[in-house]
């Protein structure tokens, strides 16, 4: 069986004429003879919308039940894409996770997907049925519903695709395609024709929407490639794949950022072997993500400075938990939520030197303040405040070098280097 995972995100499904339009490319693909296995999220806005109401209920929302309210939203998309399939002729019908069923390991809210049971779905694909599965959501071994995390529809696409051997992995969203950056922010971002795994687990985890970085995780392990293209528009898309079979690599791929950061600075920490592991142990069994960490050398031996950032919406908890955290001692404690992390990010980076310096004296050009700085081997972010987060992502985006395949930026960007450092001195 040729079988294609077609996935529909929020936006693509976002209305009644959206849905229209998804039965369409979906009868484009039976056309070309596919099986056709479709994910839908949820219409756009409900799933927050649904958070939003769990919120107002209760600020300590049992974690099953706050899973069964947030996956609701696909079970209404996922119908209405069959509704008009079989109102347009064709045998359809939706699956929610515990009926396929697909089976999450790990907390509520944060599954990840461990097993697809594929009897009944390949039983009703070899009939000629359109199955339309609800992404976002399984089952845990205790039969209770879970989600796997926001966005995690694009997770059970590449899921699908693995355990049905799928040819193609679609993902349709409302972009066409993964850009030097987010294109609703910055006009001037263009289209990335390849991207390894690797380069879109970084721009996704630091930031950029476009894919949830547990996917491309699934999709880097299982050696699953990735199309993303627009539901909007019939243009080709991006391909997410393995590095080798990109040819071009870019010194710089692209600029992501996050907008809902908040940082956190513990002032006078008594400082002695396994202080930082009792600041952040709550935190971890709290399911709160620390990010950016940076701990001062301690000058006196005794105490330390320490910050770290979070997700804003996890601020006031984590305040919360330090204050009531008897493992510690500190003088001080500094929160500040307007604070935002953007990130560059090149495989190239691994074999070209001077990347930071150019980085930040981008930054410093435009007299924008670096507070944290973190790299890993292929990204480099930086927190700044986030009143200069517009000026940093255009800056940066400006700064990318243009892609050649001869070594040629490698040489440009040296001898602009030194131009510049002869400049300083
Ligand atoms: P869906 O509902 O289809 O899953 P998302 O809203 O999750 O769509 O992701 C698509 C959005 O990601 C785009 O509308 C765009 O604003 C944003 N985005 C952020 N960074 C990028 C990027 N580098 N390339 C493309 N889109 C991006
Ligand atoms: N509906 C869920 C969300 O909004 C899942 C998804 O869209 O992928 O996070
Ligand atoms: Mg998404």
């Amino acid at each position: 069986m040729k079988i294609v995972v077609l996935k529909f995100g929020g936006t693509s499904v976002g209305s009644i004429d959206r849905i229209k339009k998804v039965a369409e490319i979906i009868i484009s693909y039976l056309k070309k003879r596919y099986k056709v296995i479709v994910v839908s999220s949820a219409m756009s806005g409900i799933t927050n919308k649904l958070v939003k109401m769990s919120k107002e209920i209760s600020s300590n929302y049992i974690p099953d039940e706050y899973d069964v309210l947030v996956s609701s939203g696909e079970q209404m998309s996922c119908s209405l894409i069959s509704g008009r399939l079989n109102h347009l002729g064709y045998k359809s019908r939706s699956w929610l996770g515990w009926q396929v069923p697909i089976f999450t390991k790990g907390s509520h809210a944060v599954a990840r997907i461990r097993n697809i049971y594929k009897k009944n779905i390949t039983k009703y694909l070899k009939s000629g049925g359109i199955p339309i599965i609800a992404g976002f959501q399984g089952i845990n071994s205790n039969l209770r519903i879970t989600t796997i995390g926001r966005g995690g529809t694009d997770a059970s696409a590449i899921m699908l695709a693995r355990f049905f051997n799928a040819e193609k992995c679609i993902i349709y969203t409302d972009v066409d395609g993964v850009y030097t950056t987010d294109p609703n922010k910055i006009k001037k971002a263009k289209k990335i024709k390849k991207i390894s795994y690797e380069e879109m687990l970084e721009m996704a985890s630091s930031g950029s929407k476009v894919m949830q970085p547990h996917s491309i995780q699934d999709a880097r392990l299982n050696r699953i490639d990735i199309e993303v293209r627009s539901s909007f528009k019939k243009v080709s898309g991006t391909i997410i794949t393995k590095r080798k079979n990109i040819v071009n690599n870019k010194i710089i791929q692209g600029v992501s950022f996050t907008k809902n950061d908040a940082k956190i600075t513990l002032v006078g920490v008594k400082d002695r072997p396994g202080i930082a592991a009792s600041i952040f142990e709550p935190l971890y069994k709290n399911s709160i993500n620390v990010d950016m960490v940076v701990q001062n050398i301690s000058s006196n031996g005794k105490e330390t400075d320490l910050t770290f950032t979070i997700k804003s919406e996890d601020l006031s908890k984590t305040e919360r938990l330090i204050k009531k955290n008897k493992k510690i001692n500190f003088k001080k404690i500094i929160v500040d939520d307007k604070v935002s992390k953007v990130s560059i990010i090149g495989v190239g980076m691994i074999t070209t030197p001077g990347v930071t310096y150019r980085m930040f004296n981008a930054l410093a050009k435009k007299n924008i303040n670096i507070i944290v700085i973190s790299t890993s081997e292929i990204k480099i972010s930086v927190l700044v405040s986030r009143k200069d987060l517009n000026k940093a992502i255009s800056i940066l985006h400006k700064e990318l070098p243009e892609k050649t395949p001869d070594g040629a930026i490698y040489n440009k960007l040296c001898i602009k280097l030194a131009i510049e450092g002869l400049e300083l001195d």
